[in-house]
């Protein structure tokens, strides 16, 4: 039957242990008074219910809904009485199994509301839990925390946390046997278990090993493979891709990425993107038609003269919102979903300072990122556009990834020889802004119906 679930953040203060290894959000400190929460969660429950009954009201806290300091007894009481009054019923709370205490229990028991309280356990495994999670507890308080749900008639709810640290990732076996016995044990105690992805949050330890290359999120293919058939048990939920995971960077190590060389061409930080676009990002299915397109000086780039004349050139065609543009530069394939996120607007390669060996490796990395995504994506499209300078470094990248995965047959090169030569007489500069060549681009891609449907 359907279940009217409802998901609420309700963050206060912070947990009072923040030092998860994978987690950022225990790092944080929210301030706000009790009053200005109650006042907003009466809102946002008010609004709920009038669009029809709650049957689960699933609370996330970022630390311990049970530990006093963040939510005070008397904030407790209230809520479970505002869930009653809404007719929730149903309530899952999280907490630390050392704020499962009788007398927290007693205040958030209800004859009304069927009251759930999640856990992490992540791993059954103290050497992991206590070395490498750094969760500064034991199974043995999580099995005692449970015996005081159970006793009080709480429902149990168990989170599993896999490839929350390198050792983990790098060792597959043993990885694999912790998770075989940790999701044995939490189907034998919970009512529920969540297996849950690791993802680099900002600000956890995880964020710097995904940086540093250490460690790296599991795909979603790796994910169901690792989790295997536990994933169709009735009671497992799985959490592959929480809150829809974006590479972020902290303002403090957002750094403007200038120069020339190895260093900024297989930057940290484009490595990471590249391999979430590659991994993780999925092309809009609407947009069959790709168009490669250089970058631009200016960031972002649609700020720069040369894109703002190619989308003036295109925009009208009929088929524009059918094309999905991509650029391609030093920081890898960029699709243009993403153009305005740091740092694809904080870089600069000054072309002027390229040496023959630089251009020769940046051709080899440039193919390579593009093969990358020819791989993974290419079924996405019907058609290709190259629209770059003719000779340029980043379309001979792009012609031989195509070549070299027997695609040639699908990408269309708007620049060509002759074209060039003409601009080239006329001394105009960039090329690709030149009305010519605009208008070359248009007529391609308004041809490119008769290679589709
Ligand atoms: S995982 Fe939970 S206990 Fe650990 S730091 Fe994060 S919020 Fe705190």
């Amino acid at each position: 039957m359907f279940k009217r679930i409802v998901s609420v953040i309700l963050e206060h203060g912070s947990c009072s242990w923040g030092k998860c290894y994978f987690c950022g959000w225990g790092k944080r400190r929210v301030e706000c008074s009790l009053d200005e929460l109650k006042g907003r969660i009466f809102n946002l429950l008010g609004s709920k219910r009038r669009e029809g009954e709650i049957d689960l009201l699933k609370v996330f806290s970022s630390g311990s809904f049970l530990d006093p300091k963040q939510f005070p007894d008397d904030f407790v009481s209230w809520f479970i009485r505002l869930c009653e009054s809404f007719g929730v019923r149903e309530l899952i709370v999280e907490s630390r199994p050392e704020y499962i205490t009788e007398d927290r229990l007693n205040l958030l028991s209800s004859g009304r509301v069927k009251v759930t309280v999640a856990i992490g356990l992540e791993l059954a495994d103290d050497d992991i839990l206590l070395n490498y999670y750094c969760k500064g507890l034991r199974v043995d308080d999580i099995l005692n925390a449970i015996k005081v749900l159970r006793g009080h008639g709480f429902g149990v709810r168990l989170y599993l946390l896999v490839n929350g640290h390198p050792y983990l990732y790098s060792n597959p076996e043993i990885h694999k046997r912790v998770f075989e016995d940790s999701i044995k044990l939490a189907l034998d105690l919970a009512d529920s278990v969540v297996v849950i992805n690791a993802y680099p949050h900002v600000g956890s330890k995880l964020w710097e090993d995904w940086i540093n290359g250490s460690w790296r999120p599991f795909d979603e293919e790796e994910f169901r493979r690792f989790v295997g058939e536990w994933g169709m048990h009735p009671k497992v939920e799985l959490d592959f891709n929480n809150l829809n995971f974006i590479p972020k960077f902290p303002r403090e190590k957002q750094i403007f990425l200038h120069g020339v060389g190895r260093d900024y061409l297989v930057h940290p930080y484009y490595e990471v993107w590249q391999d979430y676009i590659v991994r993780f990002y999925k092309p809009p299915k609407s947009k069959d038609i790709a168009l490669f397109l250089p970058c631009a000086y200016r960031k972002p780039y649609t700020r720069s003269k040369t894109w703002k004349a190619i989308l003036n050139a295109i925009y009208s065609l009929p088929i524009f919102p059918r094309i999905h543009l991509i650029a391609v530069s030093s920081p890898g394939v960029i699709p243009y979903e993403f153009i305005n996120y740091y740092p694809f607007q904080s870089y600069d390669w000054p072309e002027w300072l390229e040496t023959e060996e630089i251009k020769r490796e940046y051709i080899e990395v440039t193919k390579f990122r593009v093969k990358n995504y020819l791989v993974r994506h290419a079924s996405n499209y019907k058609i290709f556009y190259a629209y770059f300078r003719y000779g340029a470094e980043t379309l001979t990248a792009i012609i031989e990834a195509f070549k070299d995965l027997g695609l040639s047959d699908k990408l269309r090169v708007v620049i060509d020889e002759g074209l060039a030569m003409d601009i080239e007489a006329e001394g105009f500069k960039p090329m690709v802004a030149h009305p010519k060549a605009l208008s070359k681009l248009r007529e391609m891609l308004s041809e490119a119906i008769s290679h589709l449907d």
